[in-house]
């Protein structure tokens, strides 16, 4: 068993704190974090800070002294959070989820690996081929959703521009046998357009189709038509350039793919449409005086054949838009170049989107767990593993934003719900006294966005909806109309320097975690997410399986066409709060990450950013209730049937008049009267420690 460690490395426990302050808080985090002590818990929960470089805590002799023991008998790490919530699935057969929050760039996505290398560790001891390929590719997986949904920013190198849910299901032995991915909102925008000193996603450097053909010649390579460096194509010159690392980790990736199943032809679909999206990109529109005509015919040939269709069908749909007309009549229109540019670059969204999901997909089918058979395996129990998009704040916050922090919002809801709020609603229906905890509600900013016909979401949604033309500015009036007495809402008004007119562009949030203004510009069009119904025919109708696989709504004909899609934010909306609910109903574990500084330093700790953090994840009134109250709590009977053998007055049967009698002879023998409380139906007891003695003495019989 590992040594605990010495006080010289603070506390390891928040809860074991003087005094729950803020000052004390920042005091122990800041220690531990200097003396390499990236961990601490506040009983359950892990809090960590990324350490900015390779710690050596990770290896086998590591996971060793974690496998199998309890939470406190070690010092504090994610192994001990994984471990608890297997042994809580492995012995109670309960489903639990582990919920990773934090930051862009506070280590979500390092912690939910550490994870899975740990659970994979500890599983499957007799080895059965089976347990291993399963444990293969959901290990291999994280490399591939890596590559084709993280990204440079500005923030973090490896950003994830999505987020990822992922069920581990276990069978009776506690051995995986499958497990299912759920992705949520890919920011697609990035596709098309990059902020400075940012990147497009990984992949479209990684397969390096672009830098390696200026040394070698690869068959593959020039039959992608691509020629040059990606900084000539205009989907990846924006922002920073490809690096050495990307040609290292394209091979994992290659090797990765292989594994979980994927087929020569699926890799070689994957490349073409990678490929297909960077031709998109270097399509330029122009007017001839009469028509838009595309320069560089070129392209859509290269285009064309990449996506299996016909020459002549590609340039048309890049050009025309078919529409039905009221009389039922077919007839073509033709974009104007604005148009045009904007269909090319909604079709290259649309291409990446599509191929991210389909490789979810993909994944999905070769880990889904098959065949099980209740009656004969016992309960299929699940591990959840949560790594989502962080809370952000940037100077320009837009769409993109408002979702990820609406899903923040929601997050933190589903933690006051289980840590706080049912806490203390136990205390008061077990009649156990109890000073009530002060934390704030968010419910309310979860009700701006969300509710039925007021909220945000609503309000954008109806702007969609309606004919003509609603623009951001006026589906903004009809929200500072609806929602300007809202105490979490206030517009800005924005005025240009001649003050003649006054702008209105800016809604602000006053969301948990600070106040955000987003920029009401892009909105409508970025939750209406229109694509031309001709593009989705286009892809339809190739010959390529794969690329046809991923479009079977480009099947209807236009005057099929009818209803409405739902919109992005709605179908977001929907995603999440199918999330929550199936969060909601496993037991939950919470790894609270934060970033230490700005400047990926693994020396800094900046102590404004972190207090910050540490007050908007809600870290000290988690102390707070902790502390104030009970590690475990059990209800009598079950206590007593547990326990009896350890005192001469239970066992083998007690004679006194109730159970919670018995079990007040137990804790009086043992002396832990001042360790507990009685409830009406349940024992409660402050620290596990105590649970930990009667346990030892159990096994000892
Ligand atoms: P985002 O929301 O942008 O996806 P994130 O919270 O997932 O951010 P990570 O990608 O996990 O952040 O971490 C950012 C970087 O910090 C990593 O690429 C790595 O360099 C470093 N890092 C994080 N955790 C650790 C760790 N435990 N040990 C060493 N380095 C780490
Ligand atoms: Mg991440």
């Amino acid at each position: 068993m590992a040594e605990l460690e010495g006080l010289e490395f603070g506390k390891s426990d928040f809860v074991l704190l003087d005094e729950v302050t803020m000052e004390q808080f920042m005091e122990n985090l800041r220690l531990r974090f200097e003396k390499g002590r990236i961990y601490t818990f506040i009983g359950e929960v892990v809090v960590s800070v990324n350490p900015y470089k390779q710690m050596d805590i990770y290896g086998k002799e590591v996971i060793e002294d974690y496998r199998g023991r309890e939470l406190y008998e070690n010092p504090p790490h994610l192994y001990a959070v994984a471990d608890a919530a297997y042994k809580a699935m492995k012995r109670r057969a309960k489903d639990t989820c582990i919920v990773i929050s934090g930051e862009s760039g506070a280590g979500k996505t390092e912690a939910s690996k550490y994870i899975m290398q740990y659970i994979a560790a500890i599983t499957n001891p007799s080895q059965r081929a089976e347990v291993e390929s399963v444990k293969n590719v959901l290990l291999k997986s994280n490399c591939v959703l890596e590559a084709f949904g993280n990204a440079k920013t500005n923030r973090n190198d490896n950003s994830s521009r999505f987020g990822k849910y992922m069920d581990i299901n276990f069978n009776f032995n506690g051995d995986p046998t499958g497990g299912h991915i759920n992705n949520y909102l890919l920011e697609k925008s990035r596709v098309v357009q990059q902020q400075e000193g940012e990147r497009n996603f990984h992949s479209f450097y990684q397969y390096q189709m672009l830098q390696e053909l200026l040394f070698r010649s690869d068959e593959l390579l020039k039959s992608l038509y691509l020629q040059r460096d990606p900084a000539e194509y205009a989907y990846t010159s924006q922002g920073a350039s490809a690096s050495n690392n990307d040609s290292l980790c394209h091979k994992a990736v290659m090797a990765a793919l292989k594994v979980i199943g994927f087929t020569a032809e699926e890799i070689s679909s994957i490349y073409k449409i990678l490929s297909t999206i960077l031709h998109l990109g270097s399509l330029q529109f122009t007017n001839d005086g009469e028509h838009v005509i595309i320069v560089g015919e070129d392209t859509v040939k290269h285009i064309s054949e990449l996506t299996s269709t016909e020459a002549e069908n590609a340039r048309k749909t890049l050009l025309y838009r078919t529409v039905a007309t009221g009389g039922g009549e077919v007839i073509e229109k033709g974009h104007n170049e604005k148009e045009a540019s904007y269909g090319r670059d909604a079709f290259a969204k649309a291409l990446y989107e599509r191929l991210f999901a389909w490789i979810v997909g993909r994944i999905n089918s070769v880990i889904e767990v098959k065949d099980y058979n209740p009656a004969l395996h016992g309960k299929n129990t699940v591990i959840g593993v949560l790594d989502i998009y962080g809370f952000e704040i940037f100077d320009n916050n837009s769409f993109e934003q408002f979702c990820i922090n609406y899903c923040n919002e929601k997050l933190q809801q589903l933690f006051i719900e289980l840590i706080l709020r049912q806490e203390q609603d136990e205390y008061q229906r077990e009649g156990i006294t109890w000073q009530h905890i002060e934390y704030f509600n968010n419910q309310i900013i979860v009700d701006l966005v969300e509710q039925p016909h007021k909220g945000i979401i609503s309000i954008l949604d109806e702007a969609c909806l309606t004919a003509g033309k609603v623009t951001d500015t006026v589906c903004l009036d009809s929200m500072n109309k609806k929602l300007g007495q809202h105490p979490h809402y206030t517009s800005r008004k924005l005025c240009p320097a001649d003050k003649t007119m006054e702008f209105n562009r800016d809604f602000r949030i006053r969301h948990y975690a600070g106040d955000v203004t987003y920029s009401v510009e892009g909105f409508l069009d970025k939750n209406k997410d229109p694509l031309f119904q001709d593009f989705k025919r286009l892809m339809y109708n190739s010959s390529d399986p794969v690329l046809k696989e991923m479009w079977p709504d480009g099947k209807m004909s236009i005057t099929e066409v009818t209803k409405r899609p739902l919109t992005a934010a709605t179908l977001f909306k929907n995603s999440i709060i199918a999330l929550v609910d199936k969060l909601a109903c496993k037991e939950p574990y919470y790894v609270r990450c934060i970033k230490p500084n700005e400047v990926k330093s693994s020396m800094l700790f900046d102590d404004g950013r972190c207090q910050h953090q540490v007050a908007y994840l809600g870290l000290l009134e988690n102390v707070r209730v902790r502390r104030a109250g009970f590690a475990y709590r059990q209800p009598y009977a079950r206590f007593l049937q547990r326990y009896k053998m350890t005192c001469e007055y239970t066992w083998p049967n007690h004679l006194m008049g109730s159970d919670q009698e018995a079990v007040e002879a137990i804790v009086n023998q043992h002396g832990f009267e001042d360790d507990v409380a009685y409830g009406h139906t349940k024992l409660f007891v402050r620290t596990p420690r105590t649970l930990f003695t009667l346990e030892q003495e159990r096994s000892a019989l």
